[in-house]
């Protein structure tokens, strides 16, 4: 008895390391043949918007703006400045709040007058919702799928808007960053040259590493 469960998890454990081997070997082709990341921007438009469209211009990288439909509406040639310029404009509601603690009626207005708002500046309506916070659970995801939007979250957040130094903004971002990585920065909600000055060392040395950097849809 202990000698077959024995002999059936060496075969178990040898039928694993191969399938984790057929992974690997065709994981590495796919990954360098797709090696993106994805440099997303939130709060915006600001003052910093121009500074950040300049730094991306400078290394030819297409970003993704979740906009606030308030502040698009404060500074509405941002908006159209930033989509000009190739960049993806998606939606980031229309004043922040944390959608959780909204109702329905509520939620919709947040989306809605933020599309209106993007779609009058750039005659795009965006796809993507980014609720503020990446605050979300099941009524949130059902409001945003009721509106015909899709989630979009991030997966490397180097907490820049707590404006911890540019070094660190920069150090944060090329540690944690692997194929595929969606990475969160901020061009709004207050003074974001910490961000601004970060971003060319950051694409300096993802270009180097060979990423591409596609963008949401527009
Ligand atoms: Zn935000």
């Amino acid at each position: 008895m202990i000698f077959r469960l024995s002999r059936r998890i060496g075969t178990f454990a040898v039928a694993a390391i191969l399938a984790l081997a057929a992974v690997a070997l065709s994981a590495t082709p796919a990954a360098a043949a797709g090696k993106a990341v994805y440099i997303t921007f939130d709060d915006g438009p600001s003052i910093y918007t121009p500074k950040v469209l300049k730094v991306l211009s400078q290394y030819g990288v297409r970003a993704t703006f979740f906009e606030v439909g308030q502040n698009v509406a404060a500074h509405p040639s941002l908006t159209s400045q930033v989509y000009r310029a190739g960049h993806s404009v998606q939606n980031h509601t229309w004043s922040h709040p944390d959608l959780r603690t909204l109702s329905a009626a509520q939620f919709a207005f947040q989306v809605n007058a933020t599309d209106q708002q993007i779609r009058a500046h750039t005659g795009y309506r965006p796809c993507c919702l980014r609720p503020p916070y990446g605050a979300v659970n099941a009524t949130v995801r059902a409001l945003t799928a009721q509106l015909g939007k899709k989630l979009a979250l991030w997966t490397v957040d180097p907490r820049d808007w707590s404006r911890p130094g540019a070094s660190a903004i920069r150090w944060r971002v090329l540690s944690q960053v692997h194929p595929g990585s969606v990475v969160l920065l901020h061009d709004g909600g207050g003074d974001r040259s910490q961000t601004v000055e970060a971003l060319s060392g950051i694409l300096k040395t993802l270009k180097a590493r060979g990423y591409t950097f596609p963008t949401w849809a527009r």
